[in-house]
């Protein structure tokens, strides 16, 4: 944890997407290749017009999941205009793409986050082979410097703005009882839950409430810090069960499954989890479902496209290699989770052990 924290500058505010031609310099680079999606051309354009120079351009080519032939033609077209540096402006796919260029090259990184899903503090990249999606860690990977820019998140789709704090927020809940927790990671977690309790309601009313989004990105920052520091539990494994597998999209998987992967461990860890427990209301399962349907975030798997001919399945495959869980994981405890999320009806309180 305290590596993670030593070895990553950040810097939180308005405006300061256009501190990276003087980050650039504090890092000994004068020309960067800026990464982004199609979609988020604009912004990276933005920041290349900042740099006056000192960019060989924008590559807005970044694609979930980091398929490794996107890897491959972004790799070609570094080794052909030499960059000294990589800027990623976007979410955790962006990202995902400068670590694996950086990770293979050797070249700092500056990350501008635009959603809450973490990424960029993370020293963890999944990259997908063929379908198939690797994850590794390796402290190399990690970001040198992320700057966080609450005007970039002002343009995130209300649905994406819910769907991806309930992401980040599922980072913290699993930290809480992560078997390798420090005191730290513990108080990170509940101050990362904290800002986006408070923060997310207040952006969807007034999207661009400025004070509100720097809370909700700090608040992505300390979610996103224990996500690197801490082992994730079974509600990961199953998101990367129905990410992987089936193709559902990250952040509205991570945002239906949360408030039933809380209950199923909330008697298991009921110690570990009392911080959050008392932040919902006494019932962290139902308390997360309330949380999420006043947010307006999507509350059923069947609503965002997932055949309920498919949760057999997914149940098989994530109890495959199964990560270590508060709760033992059965069959019959996770397909009772899944018909749940399934249908999104307020998670019971589960007897646990
Ligand atoms: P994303 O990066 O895929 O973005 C989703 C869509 O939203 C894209 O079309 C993007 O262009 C758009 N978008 C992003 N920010 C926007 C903004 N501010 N305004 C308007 N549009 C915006 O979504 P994500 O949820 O951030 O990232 C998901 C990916 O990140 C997955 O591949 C996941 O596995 C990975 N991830 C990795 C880690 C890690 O530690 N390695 C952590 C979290 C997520």
């Amino acid at each position: 944890m305290s590596e993670i924290l030593s070895q990553q500058r950040v810097l939180f505010g308005p405006g300061v997407r256009f501190e990276v031609s003087a980050v650039m310099k504090s890092l000994g680079c004068s020309n960067a290749l800026i990464l982004a999606t199609y979609e988020q051309t604009a912004v990276a354009q933005e920041v290349f017009d900042s740099l006056g120079g000192s960019s060989i351009g924008v590559y807005a080519k970044a694609e979930m999941h980091t398929p490794i032939e996107v890897t491959r033609a972004a790799l070609k077209y570094l080794n052909e205009n030499k960059a000294d540096c990589l800027v990623s402006i976007g979410g955790g796919s962006t990202t995902g793409l400068g670590k694996a260029l950086s990770f293979r090259k050797g070249l700092p990184h500056i990350v501008l986050p635009t959603t809450y899903a973490g990424s960029e503090a993370t020293p963890i990249l999944g990259e997908t082979d063929n379908g198939i999606k690797t994850t590794f860690s390796d402290k190399t990977i990690l970001p040198d410097v992320v700057l966080y820019d609450p005007e970039l998140v002002v343009s995130l789709p209300k649905n994406m703005t819910a769907t991806s704090g309930l992401n980040a927020m599922a980072h913290a809940i699993e930290a809480l009882y992560a078997r390798d927790r420090t005191d730290m990671t513990t108080e990170i977690a509940i101050a990362g839950l904290t800002d986006l309790t408070e923060a997310l309601p207040k952006v969807l009313v007034s999207p661009g409430d400025i004070v509100a989004r720097e809370q909700t990105l700090r608040g992505a920052w300390a979610c996103g810090t224990v996500l690197g520091s801490v082992g994730m539990a079974l509600h990961h494994k199953l998101c990367h069960t129905l990410g992987g597998s089936f193709s559902m999209p990250h952040a509205q998987t991570h945002a239906i499954l949360l408030p039933h992967t809380a209950a199923f461990n909330e008697q298991a860890a009921a110690e570990q989890l009392r911080p959050a427990v008392d932040m919902f209301g006494g019932d962290l399962g139902a308390g997360l479902h309330a949380f999420a349907a006043s947010i307006g975030a999507p509350l059923a798997l069947s609503d965002i496209g997932f055949q309920h001919v498919d949760l057999a399945r997914t149940a098989d495959i994530a109890l495959l290699n199964p990560y270590w869980n508060p709760r033992p994981i059965t069959n019959e405890g996770i397909l009772g989770l899944l018909k749940d999320a399934f249908s999104g009806v307020s998670p019971q309180k589960s007897e646990g052990h």
